[in-house]
């Protein structure tokens, strides 16, 4: 990367860069894009449709505006840019609300504790672990789910068009979230048959996603641990961010009870979606190792390499076939059992 002009103002824009996080956020939680879908609107109008101060709405629009979220008309009024729209609450606004509030905004600001004691941060803020806490606290993992249908979302296409699912007959997703992902395979394979696994809390808020994409009638829908079972009779098991949730025993336990769910059909295929992490890495890898630093926040997990999918698959009866690109941050590791 060749040398920024300014390095100091370089750096300053990294620093003061958690400022745009909380911009986006607040704009999500007072519905600004929502309000903005139907139309250009003045900030006074705003104000009232969204319940917000004038004054300092105008200059949160103001700073959105300076983001490239928003236009200003000349008459004064406030449209949303391509980009703007992503923040409505039927596209991108969960991830916002969930990246730019607690527990994730908290767990961020405990890393250097990660980086202190090796204690995750996360575990030392809430005294449970990620999974417990959404499991105690259901409307915040209402609000997880949701992020990560929004996010899954954006890269469900991709995923469907860069790897043939029509070669299986049944396809589970295993801790497939709201079913987002599952919808999208199902869609491009529609002789196929899926089944949504989840914990219950998840799989009880999924059905609307699946009824939405027509394919509630080709899914069973089926709420465990899969530390302990995964449904079987399937020849094709995927997995979508949740090996990084995770640290290696129990990806492997996980891994193992993928394989004992899946036919002994010729084609059976392991099918994780991930970040894969290159053995160097420079600054066009910036999301996967921010991620990876989320994961650390977060959860037990990290991001992987190929070599480390690799060596986890082959502990758990699995050989790694490919990684297939998807023209996103996410790659297919496909995987044979053996
Ligand atoms: N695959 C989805 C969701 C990933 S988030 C996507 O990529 O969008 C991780 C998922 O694992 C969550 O839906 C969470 O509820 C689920 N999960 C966590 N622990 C689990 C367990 N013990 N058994 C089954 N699912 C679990």
């Amino acid at each position: 990367m060749s040398a920024p002009e300014n390095p100091r103002a370089r750096l300053l824009e990294l620093i003061v860069a958690f400022r745009q996080t909380q911009c986006v956020r607040v704009a999500v939680e007072f519905g600004v894009a929502d309000q903005l879908a139907s139309g250009p609107a003045a900030s006074a109008e705003l104000a009232a449709a969204c319940g917000a101060q004038e004054p300092f709405l105008r200059r949160l629009l103001r700073a959105l505006t300076g983001l490239g979220l928003l236009d200003q008309d000349d008459d004064g009024r406030y449209r949303l840019t391509m980009v703007g729209e992503q923040m409505r609450s039927d596209r991108m606004g969960p991830a916002a609300l969930f990246f730019g509030c607690d527990p994730v905004w908290s767990a961020w600001g405990g890393l250097d504790h990660a980086v202190r004691t090796g204690e995750r941060p996360f575990d030392h803020l809430y005294g449970i672990r990620v999974w417990e806490y959404y499991a105690a606290n259901p409307d915040e993992g209402g609000r997880f789910d949701a992020a990560m249908a929004s996010i899954t979302g954006g890269l469900a296409e991709a995923v469907v068009s860069s790897y043939d699912f029509s070669r299986y007959g049944r396809v589970v997703d295993v801790g497939g979230g709201d079913g987002t992902l599952l919808a999208a395979i199902l869609r491009s394979a529609p002789s196929a048959r899926g089944v949504l696994f989840d914990v219950p809390a998840v799989v009880d808020r999924a059905q609307p996603a699946l009824e939405s994409a027509g394919v509630l009638d080709r899914t069973d829908l089926v709420s465990g641990d899969f530390r302990s079972a995964v449904p079987p009779g399937v020849d094709c098991c995927v997995l979508k961010w949740i090996l990084h949730d995770w640290e290696d025993d129990v990806c492997a336990t996980i891994l193992r009870r993928c394989r004992e769910a899946m036919t002994s059909a010729d084609g059976a295929k392991l099918v994780v979606v991930e970040r894969v992490l290159p053995e160097r890495v420079g600054p066009e890898h910036l999301d996967l190792v921010l991620s990876d630093l989320n994961m650390t926040a977060m959860t037990s997990g990290r991001e992987r390499t190929e070599a480390e999918f690799a060596e986890l698959f082959a502990g758990a009866g699995f050989r790694l076939d490919r990684v297939v690109p998807t023209g996103t941050n996410v790659s297919v590791v496909e995987a044979t059992p053996v």
